[in-house]
């Protein structure tokens, strides 16, 4: 069977990348660091567009200093790689070979005694090189120096998560109908991974199914568990399409719901819609999570409501901003999130309803968009 593919979006710009690269540097100053060094991961993809091949001990580094154009250190046998990445037109590339030590040449990059924001995935060896080669320099966690460096997503950013999240609802529309009754958790994760995969993604991050009281543990996968008829089963899927993320759970019962998970799931439901509604410019983080609490509090399962009602999501489908209690981060229009609270119940059953939220001038806008009403699955 062939899916219609959406077709892929322009890729982002050397201009795009560049900019971004500008304003991390400016966040960076304001936030009283001398600069940022930028290791392999999620940062490095955003600001450059370049993502090796394979993350390895050999130290690769973006260095972000105000005085310098934007330096990209990489192993020499990976030079040609990294000149391939959109980005690459706005840096200033620098190789090391097999021998050199290279933290010594990235500290060359870095004034003595500077505070530097650093990748939360650097590797403590290079950490330790670094502080080593530039004598009195200091070290900063980059996701909480910049917790909101990638939160505000741009129009194309936006485009790209909302046709991760349409490919997203295809999945689940699909899921509906495949058998759930009499099949192993992990044969239904193998059905989400590979409508996922049809539907664009390129990747896969998780496929959850928890079956009745599989339900309850929210780090549950899948496992070798049969689903049973009258088994309520918690969907939690996505992964990147087109470099963003998609995020989405539902709940389903295979054949008649119980009274008690009619309940459940539609405490849950409204949950999960005053969270959404609360979604407003200017709001603080946290009011959309005592939003959603509040409802499944007042329904007297607050002791079951046991994780926070959202993260944000972009190029990771877990990153700042974070919807808990505590976070006064005010909700800015372009940050996108997730909404899903969710009621355990040990040894019986779990529901959780979540859905990628977008912050417009309007309000929250929603990027899943299926039907959150409890569906019955054959
Ligand atoms: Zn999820
Ligand atoms: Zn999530």
């Amino acid at each position: 069977m062939t899916q219609a593919q959406p077709r892929p979006p322009a890729p982002f710009t050397s201009d795009e990348y560049a900019a971004r690269m500008r304003r991390a540097l400016a966040d960076a100053t304001q936030a009283g660091l001398d600069g940022l060094i930028v290791m392999p991961g999620p940062e490095l993809v955003w600001l450059t567009g370049y993502r090796p091949t394979a993350i390895t001990e050999r130290l690769t580094a973006l260095v972000l200093v105000p005085d310098r154009e934007p330096t990209l250190l990489v192993p020499v046998l990976e030079r040609p790689d990294a000149e391939a990445a959109a980005g690459a037109p706005g840096l200033t590339m620098v190789d090391w070979a097999d021998g050199e030590d290279p933290c010594a040449r990235a500290g060359a990059l870095v004034h003595p005694g500077a505070t530097m924001g650093i990748s939360d995935s650097a590797w403590a060896m290079h950490l330790l090189g670094l502080q080593e080669a530039v004598p009195g320099s200091s070290y900063r966690s980059l996701t909480h120096s910049l917790p909101m460096l990638r939160a505000v997503k741009d129009e194309r950013e936006l485009a790209r998560l909302a046709a991760a999240g349409a490919a997203a609802d295809a999945t689940y529309e699909q899921i509906l109908r495949v058998r759930f009754a009499g099949r192993k958790e992990t044969d239904v994760a193998a059905d989400l991974a590979r409508l996922l995969l049809e539907h664009g993604h390129e990747q896969v991050d998780f496929t959850v199914v928890g079956s009745g009281p599989n339900g309850a543990n929210p780090h549950h996968e899948a496992g070798d568990r049969t689903i049973e008829v009258g088994d309520a089963v918690v969907l939690d899927f996505g992964g990147l399409m087109d470099g963003y993320g998609s995020d989405t759970s539902r709940t389903v019962c295979v054949g008649d719901p119980s009274a008690r998970l009619r309940e459940v799931h539609e405490v849950v439901r409204q949950a999960q819609q005053a969270g959404f509604e609360a979604v407003r410019p200017g709001v603080a983080c946290q009011e959309v999570d005592r939003a959603a609490r509040k409802v499944i509090t007042d329904a007297g399962y607050g002791e079951r409501f046991i994780h926070r009602t959202g993260h944000g999501i972009g190029t990771t489908t877990h990153e700042p901003p974070y919807m808990i209690e505590g976070e006064e981060q005010p909700l800015v229009p372009g940050m996108c999130f997730s909404v899903e609270p969710g009621i355990y119940l040990p040894g019986e059953l779990g529901v959780r309803i979540e859905d990628i939220v977008t912050v417009a001038e309007a309000g929250g806008q929603r990027l899943n968009n299926t039907a959150r009403e409890l569906r019955v699955v054959e």
